[in-house]
């Protein structure tokens, strides 16, 4: 039944009983964007333009960025295919786990917790002001609705002052939501910016003090620990009361048997690997509403990531 229900499904993603749960990819460049285009997504809900840096040393100036950034934009214009699809970028994720030679310090005791992402330009606002420049340009030049976010957001200031300067550019602004005290204070958030979108491998990695790269803690790095799907239900309720989007567009989004219990939550959008995105959709559209909330009920109600996948199970009747 699971494997027919794959082959029939075409999206858009719908529970069963009709509530519309919106797809998107997770892309990197532009190859992974026009592949991206010809899947039953709606968009993409995670850019990380910080891998299209990696290997370059000097800063590149707006106009050449602009360049990359339109290369992701453009699939999704909408003379290419269906109307209202579109792209969620988020600005320089540099530092820790990708080190940028123009961007990030060196020699940092701790990069994990150091300057890294939106705190790069707290001493280098015009990082951020290029980047965003660039961004604007690829968005007017392609037209596609382009949607801009910060990775490492910790205070609600820090996401007010980051939402000016992408609404200054007639752009749409939102927060990732990647440290516990942004679950905590969602609902601040979403006083200053349109979208939250949850970044399920760092909210772990900081909820669980968990090296998210280090092998011998993957009981500890999984999205699935309780403490985890609390701060995620915490901004998915925020999301509800503010009527403003919240996506998951870590890891977990992509997770087949987390992904009802996540919409249960309240979350309207799944982000993730375009490979993940059928077996999410038919998964979603083998639930209905009830059931993911009953998922989430009982997952949030579970004292360790395995009673919590059990119970799920058991839920939904896997
Ligand atoms: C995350 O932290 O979940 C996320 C989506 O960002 P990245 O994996 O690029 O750190
Ligand atoms: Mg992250």
């Amino acid at each position: 039944e699971e494997r027919e229900a794959l082959a029939r499904w075409t999206g858009p993603a719908a529970t069963a009983d009709g509530v519309p749960v919106k797809l998107l990819a997770n892309v990197a460049d532009a190859e992974s964007a026009r592949k991206a285009a010809e899947a039953p997504v709606e968009g993409v809900g995670l850019f990380r333009t910080e891998l299209s840096f990696l290997s370059t040393k000097d800063e590149p100036t707006a106009e050449q960025q602009a360049d990359v950034y339109a290369g992701v934009l453009t699939p999704f214009a909408a003379a290419s295919g269906d109307e209202g699809r579109y792209v969620v970028v988020r600005t320089l994720d540099a530092g820790s786990d990708k080190p940028i030679a123009y961007a990030t310090k060196d020699h940092e005791e701790n990069p994990a917790l150091g300057v890294r992402g939106l705190r790069l330009s707290f001493d280098n606002p015009g990082l951020l002001d290029r980047q965003l420049d660039g961004i604007q340009q690829a968005a007017s030049a392609t037209g596609v609705e382009t949607w801009v976010m910060a990775p490492m957001v910790a205070t609600v200031a820090e996401a007010q002052a980051f939402a000016e300067q992408v609404r200054e550019r007639g752009l749409k602004p939102g927060v990732m939501v990647e440290i516990p005290s942004a679950a905590i204070l969602a609902h601040q958030l979403l006083e200053v910016v349109d979208f939250l979108s949850i970044g399920t491998n760092d909210l772990t990695q900081y909820t669980m003090a968990a090296d998210r790269m280090a092998t011998d803690l993957t009981h500890l790095t999984d999205a699935w620990q309780p403490a985890v799907l609390h701060l995620i239900a915490i901004t998915a309720e925020a999301g509800k009361q503010a009527g403003k989007p919240v996506g998951v567009c870590g890891e977990a989004a992509a997770d087949p048997l987390l992904a009802p219990a996540l919409v249960g939550m309240g979350i309207t959008s799944l982000s993730m690997a375009t490979a993940a995105v059928r077996p999410v959709g038919a998964r979603l559209g083998q639930v209905t509403m009830d059931a993911c909330e009953d998922a989430a009920e009982a997952a949030l109600a579970a004292p360790d990531p395995t009673s919590a996948r059990e119970a799920v199970r058991k839920v939904l009747g896997l």
